[in-house]
C-alpha cells in the first residue's frame, strides 16, 4: 500500500526502540546477585544517568538498574530539542503556584539548557548539537494571537524570544508552510541517541555499576531500601526513581502523573535537489502553535524528523511498547502538507515512547517513604532533554542533604489524578477535542 508520499505502509518501518540508536554492543550485566550501594538509581534515561553521574562525582557508590538498556525509554526516542522555558503551559502553572514561583520554574528550564551544554562539553559527547535556537511557528493566521500571547508570557517570566514575521522567516530560509513565529535563542537540537549513550558511557567510565536487562519488580522500604529484580537485589540507604512515564506501573506516583504516548517519524536522507528546494540552512528545530504541536527538524545527516501531532493514553496508565499506526499515518501525511516542495520522501523509521504528565503540567520531583529516602522525578511533559538532565544535580544534592534552590522552587502540591475509568475518559476526550480543533486549522490551511 502506498500513501500520498509513496512511502509503502509506514507502519512496516516501526522500531521498538528510538530511531536514533541501536541496542549497545557492550550491554551491561543483568543483576542476579545481592549487592549494596550508597544509592540505587532505577531507570537509565537522562534523569537516571545524570543523577548517577552527579553522585559518582561525589565519590558515592552507585548502582543503576535498567529494565532494557540505558537509552531505551523516552531519552532515546525524543525529537532532540534542547529547549528552555518558552512555550510552557504558564496559564496552568499559575493556577497552582505564584507568579514568582513560575519565574523560578522557567529559570529551571533555562538553566537546563546550560547544564546539558556543559555536560556535552565535560564528557566530550559528540551528539550533533546545533545551537540554532528554536522556532515556535504558526501555519495559519488564526494561530497568531495565541502564539504572541504565549511568547509575551514567556518573556515576562524570563525566557526571552523574538517575534518573526513572514518576511523574516523567508529571509532565514524557513520552509513556507510556517508563516510567522517566535525564535528563542537559548538551545537548539541534538541527536538524543548519541547524547544518552554518551551519558551511559560517561557513567560506566565514572564507576557507576549499571545493570541492564534488570527490571525492578518490587521494592521494600526501610532505613535501607531493597530493590528487587527477578534474580537479584540492590540495597541502599537511598533509591532514586528515574522511571518517568513508567513510574505508575511500579506502584509509585500513580496519583500524580499520567504516561502519554508520543510518536515520531524519520525520513531517509534528502537528496541534494530536495535540500536545495527546502532551504532551511540553519536547521532550527520548529514546533507549531497547535493544541497538540507538530515538531519538524532537519538532522545534520539531512533527514526530516517529525514528532507529536497525535498523542494517546493507554487505559490504566500502561506503557506497552507497541506501534501507534494512527500517529505514523498522520505524521507521514504531514510530510506532504508541510514540505510539498520535496515530492516523494521515503520513511526510514517510526517509533513511539512515553512521557509523563501531571495535571498541572509542572515537574514532579520530591521524595516519599517514611524516611524520605525514596526520591523521584517525573512529569517532564515532553520537555525533558534539559530538565531531566539537570534534575540529576538536584537529586544528587538532595541525597547529600542539600536542598538545591531549584528543587525548592519545584516543590508544590501536584493535583491528584483521577481513578480509572475516569482518567481514561478524560484523556481520550481531551485528545479528541484537541485533534478536532487542530484539524480545523489544518483544513483551513489546505483550503
Ligand atoms: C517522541 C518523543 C519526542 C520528545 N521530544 C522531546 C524534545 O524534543 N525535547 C524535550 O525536551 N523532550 C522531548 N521529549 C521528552 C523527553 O524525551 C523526556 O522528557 C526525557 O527523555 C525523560 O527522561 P527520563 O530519564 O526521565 O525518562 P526515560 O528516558 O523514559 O527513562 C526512564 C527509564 O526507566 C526505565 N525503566 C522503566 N521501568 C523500569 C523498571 N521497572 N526497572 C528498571 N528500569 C525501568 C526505562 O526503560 C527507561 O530507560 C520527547 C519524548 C518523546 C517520547
Amino acid at each position: 500500500m502506498q500513501d500520498s508520499q509513496g512511502t509503502a505502509n509506514v507502519t512496516s518501518r516501526y522500531r521498538p526502540i528510538g530511531g536514533w540508536l541501536e541496542t549497545p554492543r557492550d550491554l551491561q550485566p543483568s543483576l542476579d546477585t545481592s549487592v549494596t550501594a550508597d544509592v540505587v538509581v532505577v531507570g537509565g534515561g537522562f534523569a537516571g544517568l545524570s543523577t548517577a553521574l552527579e553522585l559518582a562525582s561525589t565519590a558515592a557508590d552507585v548502582v543503576l538498574l535498567e529494565q532494557e538498556f540505558a537509552g531505551f525509554g523516552a531519552s532515546g526516542r525524543n525529537a532532540g530539542y534542547l529547549a528552555g522555558g518558552q512555550g510552557l503551559d504558564y496559564d496552568m502553572f499559575l493556577k497552582r503556584v505564584s507568579a514568582d514561583q513560575v519565574r523560578q520554574i522557567v529559570r529551571y528550564f533555562e538553566e537546563g539548557v546550560t547544564y546539558v551544554e556543559g555536560k556535552i562539553a565535560q564528557y566530550g559527547i559528540e551528539c550533533d548539537y546545533l545551537r540554532t535556537g528554536l522556532l515556535r511557528a504558526g501555519i495559519h493566521p488564526s494561530q497568531e494571537k495565541k502564539l504572541r500571547e504565549s511568547m509575551a508570557h514567556g518573556n515576562e517570566f524570563g525566557a526571552s524570544a523574538q517575534f518573526l514575521g513572514e518576511k523574516e522567516l523567508r529571509a532565514r530560509g524557513i520552509p513556507p508552510a510556517f508563516l510567522f513565529g517566535y525564535l528563542t535563542a537559548n538551545g537548539g537540537t541534538l541527536q538524543p541517541g548519541k547524547y544518552v549513550l554518551g551519558l551511559r558511557r560517561a557513567a560506566i567510565d565514572a564507576g557507576v555499576r549499571i545493570f541492564e536487562k534488570s527490571p525492578l519488580v518490587r521494592y521494600v522500604e526501610g532505613p535501607t531500601v531493597r530493590c528487587e529484580t527477578e534474580k537479584g537485589s540492590a540495597t541502599a540507604p537511598f533509591v532514586v526513581f528515574a522511571t518517568n512515564g513508567y513510574t505508575p506501573q511500579l506502584g509509585l506516583l500513580r496519583d500524580k502523573v499520567v504516561p502519554i504516548r508520543v510518536s515520531a517519524l524519520e525520513t531517509q536522507p534528502l537528496t541534494p535537489a530536495q535540500l536545495a528546494a527546502l532551504g532551511w540552512e540553519n536547521r532550527e528545530g520548529i514546533t507549531t502553535q497547535h493544541l497538540i504541536m507538530e515538531s519538524h527538524r532537519l538532522t545534520v545527516d539531512n533527514r526530516l524528523v517529525l514528532t507529536t501531532k497525535h498523542l494517546d493514553y493507554v487505559y490504566g496508565s500502561k506503557t506497552p511498547n507497541v506501534p501507534d499506526k494512527v500517529a505514523y499515518k498522520e505524521l507521514a501525511g504531514l510530510l506532504g502538507e508541510r514540505f510539498p516542495m520535496l515530492g516523494r520522501v521515503a520513511v526510514r523509521a517510526c517509533w513511539s515512547g512515553y512521557i509523563s504528565f501531571a495535571y498541572d503540567a509542572l515537574p514532579v520531583v520530591g521524595e516519599t517513604g517514611d524516611r524520605g529516602n525514596i526520591l523521584y522525578t517525573a512529569g517532564c511533559s515532553g520537555h525533558g532533554v534539559g530538565t531531566q538532565s539537570y534534575v540529576g544535580r538536584l537529586l544528587s544534592d538532595r541525597v547529600r542533604g542539600i536542598e538545591h534552590p531549584m528543587l525548592a522552587a519545584l516543590r508544590h502540591a501536584t493535583p491528584r489524578t483521577l481513578p480509572e475509568p475516569l482518567q481514561w475518559g478524560m484523556m481520550k476526550s481531551m485528545f479528541g477535542a484537541a485533534h478536532f480543533l487542530d484539524n480545523r486549522v489544518n483544513r483551513k490551511v489546505r483550503n
